[in-house]
């Protein structure tokens, strides 16, 4: 790839017309838009995702090489899932960084967000109000084990997830407290990917008769997807003859009432005071916000004393 011809347009997440590169942050499907893309433009991610993004979705995105080091283009550990990448853009005006999904906390399935001081930073905006905060992360966990332990005296657990991210936080949650939830075939698949990178997650694949069946006649905890939940928790009691405990576990569970047995608040992204922790840290000359609650979240933060405004670039970034 050539990147004399500038300027270059670097999709964020999406796949613009226009880019000869996309910047995919993780494999969420929400941002994995450019892997899809028949024109296949080159990738700017890391290994771990290319490998998710391949077992869950079956894509071969090519990644892109850089053929010098200094063109200009990096990547930092976003901490939001396993292979979650910022990226960061050192040019004429100066060095950009675009979060993506980040998150401030520590998870036990993700390498800790890593930063740099840039002139521009480029924010998610997923949690754009400040009133919703998230409590100690060793803490929920802890409620989460305990609420497990105690109805798993009563019955079977089961508790409905994103597949890729969240299903694996759980699994580990879980693990350290010497439980090995069954779960479905996707987080399986997803589980094998981490456990390629090094994270040992212990987990049963409950579509195949595991080799211990005993599990099964006990009370056991599951995880599984969200739209799962339901109908799963239904044909387990008909199975079963037993109380079916549901629970999730999100940043959501501080926004909505979730229609399970109980909902822990765990989330992946950054909340709003996480948000001005990264900005403390980066100190950058602009703010931007960027992806859905671009506005508001530019507003509150400008209220806060941290003058931004939504992203003017579009879905791309460009070097000069
Ligand atoms: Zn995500």
């Amino acid at each position: 790839m050539e990147l004399d011809s500038k300027p270059i347009s670097i999709s964020l997440d999406r796949n613009e017309k226009n880019s000869s590169l996309a910047f995919i942050s993780h494999a969420h499907s929400d941002h994995i838009a450019a892997a899809k893309s028949k024109k296949k433009p080159k990738i700017i991610s890391s290994l771990e995702t290319c490998s998710l993004i391949n077992a869950v979705y079956g894509l071969n995105p090519e990644l892109y090489e850089s053929e010098s080091s200094n063109d200009g283009i990096s990547m930092l550990d976003a901490g939001h899932m396993l292979g979650s990448k910022q990226l960061c853009i050192d040019a004429g005006n100066g060095r950009t960084v675009y979060t993506g999904d980040y998150q401030m906390q520590r998870s036990m399935v993700s390498k800790p967000l890593d930063y740099t001081d840039a002139d521009t930073l480029i924010m998610d905006s997923t949690y754009p109000d400040p009133d919703i905060k998230f409590g100690d992360r060793a803490e929920t966990e802890m409620l989460l084990q305990e609420w497990t332990e105690k109805r798993l005296d009563e019955g079977i657990v089961l508790f409905g997830s994103y597949a890729m991210g969240k299903a694996q936080e759980i699994i580990s949650i879980l693990n350290k407290i010497g439980i090995t939830p069954a779960v479905s075939r996707k987080i399986f698949e997803v589980n094998k990917v981490y456990v390629k990178y090094g994270y040992n997650l212990k987990s049963y694949p409950a579509y195949d008769t595991p080799d211990d069946t005993s599990i099964f006649s006990d009370n056991f905890v599951g995880v599984i997807e969200n739209n799962m939940l339901k109908r799963v928790s239904e044909m387990l009691y008909a199975s079963h003859k037993k109380h079916v405990f549901t629970a999730v576990a999100t940043g959501f569970a501080k926004v909505y009432k979730f229609s399970t047995d109980a909902q822990f608040a765990i989330s992946d992204h950054a909340d709003f005071n996480q948000a001005i922790e990264l900005v403390e840290r980066v100190k950058p000359r602009k703010i931007y916000t960027y992806g859905n609650n671009d506005v508001k979240f530019a507003h509150n933060l400008s209220n806060a004393g941290y003058p931004a405004a939504p992203y003017p670039g579009g879905k791309t970034i460009t070097i000069e």
